[in-house]
């Protein structure tokens, strides 16, 4: 059989000298001192809470077959059990990591005793348990006749941070932006103890097609696709939440509001300056702006509401549900196009707008135009 050759990226530090209970040894904090060479290796470590660790059983008796130690009369073949005896004598550990200082990771519940030598760490995956929790039948069913439920709960609880959370994975990435629109939109959906099932009962009008735009559609489920969304052009972090009745209320950012989250998070502008305008992307400094950007988005969640935003009542006209158009076929490419958009190029003959060369609306960054 080949043979292969390990060599320790570093060395556990903790106070249980001999192989104990294990349970003794998670009890208290260990140290993992990564050798200096694998320094580097720990870059942007600190954004994991947990990690997984892969060491070697240095103290450990020969391996066997079976096991009888934990569970006393219950035999158990040795991969089916965490015993250090074990043909290769790998351990391997799921651990909390509660700080890093320079080489040195301080982290919970390693099970392995003072001068282990450490092979490998890695993050966590937890893929699996995500996945496992999604596809749980009792909660799919109940996802299957109230799809806004488990966001519903967390719109009434106010738990705007786990909404986040959850419109970030489509929007991309976290950002103060984000946390307004999930902030304005959690505070309306209360005010109007509203429910959003998508079919233009309830409608969101955002006047703005940034970031905020993003946490609004997410949190009020009034969407680009269900026609529930209306965009007013107008460049203003704000929105109003109405039901059919045209009877809503407007909630908009206050001029001072940008002002406010810049000095909730200075630390935040220097990093900024440092990364984006004089273009140093150096490991460190782009692991500390990264963190600075992650608390500064989930630190505005708690910035007081009202400081940031205000709230009024308004009454406003309500288009008529959207309607449902008729088909055509595009004479030209042979799509199919919805009639209102399509010219009439004779008896019952049609063209699409791009291939006549029409002008036709366009929704970009920079907003709506021809
Ligand atoms: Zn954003
Ligand atoms: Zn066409």
């Amino acid at each position: 059989m080949e043979q292969y050759t390990f060599s320790p990226v570093g060395i556990v530090q903790n106070h249980i000298e001999k192989p104990d209970d294990y349970r003794k040894i998670k009890e208290k904090p260990s140290t993992i001192e990564v050798y200096e060479t694998y320094e580097e290796a720990l870059t942007g470590i600190e954004a994991n809470d947990y990690l997984d660790i892969i060491f070697y059983f240095h103290q450990s008796e020969p391996a066997t077959m079976t096991e009888t130690h934990s569970y006393p009369g219950v035999l158990r073949g040795v991969f089916a059990s965490r015993s250090r005896r074990r043909p290769n004598l790998i351990g391997h550990t799921t651990v909390k990591l509660l700080e890093r200082k320079g080489n040195k990771l301080l982290v919970q519940g390693l099970d392995a005793i003072s001068g282990t030598p450490v092979l490998d760490i890695k993050n966590c995956d937890t893929s699996l348990f995500a996945y496992e929790y999604e596809q749980n039948p009792v909660h799919q069913n109940k996802l299957k006749s109230s799809p806004r439920i488990d966001i519903r709960n967390e719109i009434f609880a106010n738990r705007t941070e786990s909404l986040m959370i959850k419109a970030a994975q489509s929007h991309g990435h976290y950002c103060p932006g984000l946390a307004l629109g999930i902030m304005a939109a959690t505070h309306a959906m209360n005010h109007l103890e509203a429910e959003s099932d998508g079919m233009e009962d309830l409608l969101a009008i955002t006047e703005t097609n940034n970031c905020f735009a993003d946490g609004v559609q997410f949190v009020t489920g009034c969407t680009f696709g269900n026609n529930a969304l209306i965009f007013k052009d107008v460049g203003k972090t704000a929105f109003t939440l109405t039901q059919r009745d045209g009877k809503g209320v407007r909630i908009a950012s206050r001029p001072e509001s940008q002002q406010v989250i810049r000095e909730a998070f200075p630390d935040f502008r220097e990093l900024y300056k440092k990364v984006v305008e004089e273009q140093d992307h150096s490991p460190e400094i782009m692991a500390e702006y990264r963190k600075t950007a992650l608390d500064r988005a989930f630190g505005t969640l708690s910035i007081d509401f009202h400081k940031l935003f205000t709230v009024k009542e308004v009454e406003t006209e309500i288009p008529e549900y959207a309607k449902i158009h008729d088909s055509v076929i595009c004479d030209r490419c042979g799509e199919n196009i919805m009639k209102t958009r399509a010219r009439n190029t004779g008896e019952d003959t049609w063209r699409c707008l791009p291939c006549g060369d029409d002008p036709f609306y366009k929704l970009d960054g920079n907003g709506i135009r021809l």
